[in-house]
């Protein structure tokens, strides 16, 4: 589904990534992991296309797609999400209206008419559900006061309302008490299909025990420095990141 090779991405003439390989298939969960600065969120914004990244080398195709040849919302068409770090506040556009928009465009994407006004109802409420969001929170500006895990849900809801193909979680899980954590992982997990695919940025193992990985990479100073199963997560969990340093010749 996804194929990243050897990708370099600067921001402001500095190189955050320096040679990115990456392979997700179709219903595989991949998580990744890494220090501070490593160049997670850097990943997850060139795959979505931000502009402020600039990509010097290197190819993605998505679903036999060159990804980097597409305008973001093409991208987003095509079935990729970015749940954020850091959700935007949207004041003055209501929930239901961002989300009405969204869904629109994606069906004109592929040929079918606007969903009707009942139709979006019941999906908002069936949606709604799987992360238990308040029907208040979908009736308010976008993430406009919501509390931190209110705004990470929200990206969940939002998620569950696209359908992507490729959902890219970035630190979806901090600043989310152990309750949302579970809320958070059970509407991933209810969204997983043999169709789709996620990539899970986080640092702590505990995610993990809730959104079971395939693969876990390690992703330090621009690179992908290890990749193994399910079982690095536990021993980046016991031993945290300075093995890892240690290996690369830096400490
Ligand atoms: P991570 O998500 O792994 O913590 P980031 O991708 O956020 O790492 O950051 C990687 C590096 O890129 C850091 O050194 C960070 O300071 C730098 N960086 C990220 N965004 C910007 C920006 N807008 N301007 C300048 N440097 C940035
Ligand atoms: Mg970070
Ligand atoms: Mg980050």
């Amino acid at each position: 589904m996804l194929e990243i090779k050897n990708l370099h991405a600067n921001i402001n003439g500095k190189e955050i990534l320096k040679g990115i390989n990456l392979s997700v298939k179709a219903g595989e969960v991949h998580a990744i992991m890494g220090p501070n600065g490593s160049g997670k969120s850097t990943l997850s914004s060139v795959l979505v296309g931000n502009p402020a990244f600039d990509v010097t080398e290197g190819e993605v195709i998505f679903n036999g797609k060159n990804l980097l040849d597409l305008e973001p919302e093409d991208r987003s068409r095509e079935g990729i999400f970015l749940s954020f770090q850091y959700p935007v506040e949207i004041p003055g556009v209501s929930m239901v209206n961002f989300m009405r928009a969204a869904l629109n465009e994606h069906r004109k994407y592929k040929g079918l008419e606007p969903v009707s006004a009942t139709d979006f109802l019941k999906l908002m409420r069936e949606k709604r559900a799987i992360v238990e969001l308040d029907n208040k929170l979908a009736s308010r500006s976008v993430n406009e006061g919501f509390s931190g895990g209110e705004k990470k849900r929200n990206e969940i809801f939002q998620m569950a309302m696209l359908e992507p193909k490729l959902a890219i979680l970035d630190e979806t899980d901090s600043g989310l008490d152990i309750d949302a954590l579970r809320i958070v992982a059970n509407g991933v997990n209810q969204l997983r299909t043999p169709e789709n695919a996620a990539i899970v940025i986080t640092h702590y193992q505990r995610l993990l025990d809730y959104i079971k990985p395939d693969v876990v990479h390690v992703l330090y100073k621009g690179r992908i420095v290890k990749t193994a199963g399910p079982e690095l997560a536990l021993e980046l969990e016991e031993k945290g990141y300075d093995w890892i340093k240690k290996e690369m010749g830096d400490e």
